[in-house]
């Protein structure tokens, strides 16, 4: 049975991540997306980018339960919420709240750190 948990993890956080799809890919449009957990929550999404190129990372989080994603190396696409890596701590928290539960990175392919 070696695997059972690493495959669970990743069906976690697929679903996570087809939810912060969804959302990621109807901006300018804010669409509803439920939390995966079927809390009743609702996903968020905000973005923590370079001014300049726009490129950065995304966070997916449930309004409820607090639970979230990160995924790196992300465009930011135009009309989503988005602050600089060198705005204040405000600012960011603004965007994506300092109290998040993130799951770990994505759990398929290996650690290329
Ligand atoms: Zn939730």
């Amino acid at each position: 049975m070696t695997g059972a948990e690493v495959t669970s993890a990743q069906a976690v956080w697929e679903s996570w991540f087809r939810a912060f799809l969804t959302i990621h890919q109807a901006w300018p449009d804010a669409v509803e997306v439920a939390c995966p957990d079927g809390d009743g929550g609702r996903m968020r999404v905000g973005y923590l980018a370079d001014p300049d190129t726009r490129l950065g990372t995304a966070m997916a989080w449930c309004d409820k339960c607090r639970r979230g994603i990160y995924i790196s190396r992300v465009s930011v696409p135009e009309g989503a919420p988005m602050a600089g890596f060198e705005a204040s701590a405000a600012e960011q928290a603004s965007v994506v709240p300092p109290d998040l539960e993130l799951f770990d990175p994505d759990p398929a392919p290996p650690s290329t750190a």
